[in-house]
């Protein structure tokens, strides 16, 4: 941020600034929209952007045509085919200040000449714009907002989501039926949904992601739509448009979206003064916690749509509406000690214990301070004062030290030679990784982690057997391993006589274990663990191995000549049964009556789809897009929306579209109805 205030009046510095902030905001977009990987704080970010529309107003010789102040920031993405939006999406106006607040509204009375005028308070939300257009009443085409005058063609991927209606009932409006439209609004994902993935990633060590909205963002721009429908997305709207009926309020529109089957925020206020809109900001500022969701601010429009067409709009957004955005939450706090946390895979995280504190609607005691790295680049020392934030509102974290309130005393944060764990296991950084690693297979805190882990829910999914009951029963020595799970029920009697437990509780927990016996192949695959095997590989690796001998016997050419398996996750797959203890924790299993080996009855129709790409076009005649591609996934292939070079079939039906074509182009293989449901009864 030093460098805002450094900047000299005069022309020359002028120009160069101006021209260094294009550049810097140019790559801080890209990280944003392109890649999801955000590099600064959307505050200094806002701060920059700033800076340089200031320059831009005064010096309106230095506003380039091609300046980030002119343009809605998104970018297209190549996969995907372009589509041009009926009416530009537009950015909004933002501000922190609540005197830009006042600002706009003396604008607003102006431009409209001593009208009667009133506003519309909503939720920011914090995803991904998206635009759904329907066609008597069907959902037709679903863009991203991508460069604001066209966007990206995602609609396989958004009728993954279960908010989307994928066809209306027409409503009427002024006796005129509404079943041509578009609707705007903004893909999201439930707090609780985000961290879920995020940890079941953590302990694949896959990369996290930073908040929902870089999940949602990342999400929506996968080729794969059927990993986008394993993730759970959402979209509230917002928008409504259309030339078939006549609209005249924004509030009434939301009321028509919602009538229409559309997700709203029930929230909405109608705001008479600027007084009303102040309000709705305080409580929301306050309350923001306690949605399921995020919200970044809240937005100010002017209600009536005959008003907003004589306010128009400036560049990238509309004079008829305004952000104003809330601060990250951030609290002051003492770090009372370091300790550390060892996952399954023998990774040791770093976790900063704090003096407990309030921060944005929960009592913060401990926080990730993720590596060594981490810790290092911001000096971050037992005893400092520290500034603690939630990333992305959600996942608390240290951002800062006061450097002013250091102690005397303190010395450089050092990583401990040996784990904190019973064995004591030496403390290894594998050369270019960012973590420590426990050298100790046998340690009980990962052998608890992946018992964990393996009764997890999207895993063998057995109720009863949480974090305390694994550690009581592992305590208690019934409990050392996975394969021990399926043992239990020798020591029965001796579970039931522990405090607390009983009968009843004893065989509730017997019976889900008894029960995950039947979970499919798949399942049992993903809760071994295998690192960067997650529940999509793990699909895949059954449904092309069929079974565990199979798996565990194939070469590294074999793995890798699944479409979607990369050298990691062959490697790694290697290395697991080349150890001669998962090959027992295995035979375990399968004597326990474990499946081990996927459904023979789809075999031979899975040998022709599985690993293929699949483009679906044209009108299908027995049966729907979504029900196609069901029946292509659940054979192991799968759809994307575009033709290329890497697709297998295209899958055309009446009156095919431009993707035919290319599919003829590149010599793809193109399949009618008829044999495609002949490839299926195989
Ligand atoms: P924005 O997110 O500030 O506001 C516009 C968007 O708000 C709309 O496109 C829509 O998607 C969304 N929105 C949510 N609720 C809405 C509602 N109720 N009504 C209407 N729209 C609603 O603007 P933007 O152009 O998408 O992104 C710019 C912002 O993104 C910047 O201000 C900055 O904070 C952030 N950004 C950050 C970085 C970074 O490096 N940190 C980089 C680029 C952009």
């Amino acid at each position: 941020m030093q460098e805002l205030f450094d900047f000299k009046d005069d022309n020359a510095g002028t120009t160069a600034r101006a021209k260094e902030l294009r550049e810097l905001i140019k790559q801080y977009d890209y990280a944003y929209y392109t890649t999801a990987e955000p590099l600064i704080p959307d505050f200094e970010y806002d701060a920059l952007f700033r800076e340089l529309q200031d320059i831009e107003k005064q010096y309106p010789e230095l506003a380039a045509g091609d300046s980030p102040t002119q343009r809605v920031g998104g970018g297209l993405l190549r996969e995907f085919v372009t589509v041009r939006h009926t009416v530009p999406m537009l950015s909004l106006a933002n501000t922190y200040s609540r005197e830009e607040v006042e600002d706009f509204d003396r604008r607003v009375r102006e431009l409209l000449g001593g009208e009667e005028y009133r506003y519309v308070a909503e939720l920011k939300f914090d995803g991904v714009a998206l635009s759904l257009k329907y066609q008597n009443g069907k959902l037709a085409l679903a863009t991203t907002r991508g460069d604001g005058i066209s966007g990206d063609d995602i609609t396989q991927n958004v009728k993954t989501l279960r908010s989307v209606p994928l066809s209306v009932e027409p409503v009427e409006v002024g006796g005129q039926p509404l079943s041509d439209f578009e609707v705007r609004g903004e893909a999201y994902m439930l707090e609780k949904d985000f961290l879920r993935i995020n940890q079941l990633r953590l302990e694949n060590v896959e990369k996290t992601f930073a908040n929902p909205r870089n999940l949602t963002a990342g999400t929506l721009k996968l080729l794969d739509s059927s990993q986008v429908a394993q993730r759970p997305l959402n979209m509230i709207c917002y928008w409504l448009y259309t030339e078939s009926v006549k609209l005249t309020s924004h509030y009434e529109n939301i009321q028509l979206l919602r009538r229409l089957g559309f997700e709203t925020y029930e929230g909405v206020r109608i705001c008479d003064n600027i007084e009303q809109v102040f309000k709705f900001i305080e409580k929301w500022e306050k309350r923001r916690s306690e949605l399921p969701f995020q919200i970044d601010g809240i937005v100010l429009k002017v209600d009536s749509l005959r008003q907003q067409d004589i306010l128009g709009s400036v560049a990238r957004s509309p004079r008829w509406a305004i952000a104003y955005k809330y601060e990250a939450e951030k609290a002051e706090t003492k770090l009372n000690s370091i300790t550390l946390q060892v996952g399954r895979t023998g990774i040791v995280t770093p976790v900063a214990e704090l003096e407990p504190v309030f921060l944005a609607g929960s009592t913060i005691s401990r926080a990730t301070l993720h590596n060594i790295d981490y810790i290092t680049s911001l000096d971050i020392r037992v005893g400092d004062t520290v500034i603690v934030q939630k990333a992305g509102d959600v996942i608390p974290k240290v951002s800062a030290v006061i450097p002013e309130k250091r102690l005397e005393n303190s010395v450089p944060f050092e990583f401990p030679e040996y784990c904190s764990c019973p064995l004591n296991g030496k403390l290894i950084r594998p050369e270019g990784e960012a973590h420590y690693y426990c050298d100790h297979a046998d340690c009980p805190e990962q052998a608890r982690r992946r018992i964990e882990h393996f009764v997890s829910r999207n895993a063998m999914n057995i109720d009863g057997l949480g974090e305390r009951v694994i550690e009581q029963l592992s305590e208690l020595g019934y409990l050392k391993h996975i394969s021990d799970i399926f043992k239990l029920k020798e020591y029965r009697s001796h579970i039931a006589a522990i405090d607390r437990w009983g009968d009843k509780s004893t065989d509730n927990l017997l019976d889900a274990i008894e029960k995950s016996k039947s979970q499919p192949f798949h399942r049992v695959l993903y809760g071994l663990g295998i690192r960067f095997v997650g529940e999509g590989a793990a699909k895949l690796l059954a449904r092309t191995f069929r079974n565990i001998d199979a798996l565990s016997s194939a070469t590294k050419e074999q793995l890798l000549a699944v479409h979607e398996i990369g050298k990691k996750i062959a490697d790694s797959v290697i290395n697991y049964f080349a150890n001669p203890e998962m090959l027992e924790l295995i035979e375990s299993l399968r004597q326990s009556g474990l499946q081990l080996e996927g459904d023979s009855a789809q075999t031979a129709a899975s040998a022709a789809f599985a690993g293929k790409t699949f483009v679906l076009t044209g009108e299908l005649e027995s049966l729907t897009r979504t029900k196609a591609q069901e029946i292509i996934e659940s054979h192991g292939g799968k759809v994307t929306s575009a033709v290329s070079k890497n697709t297998n079939f295209v899958i055309a039906g009446g009156q095919p579209g431009s993707k035919y074509d290319k599919a003829v182009k590149l010599g793809v293989t193109i399949l009618d109805e008829a044999s495609f449901l002949e490839m299926v009864q195989e």
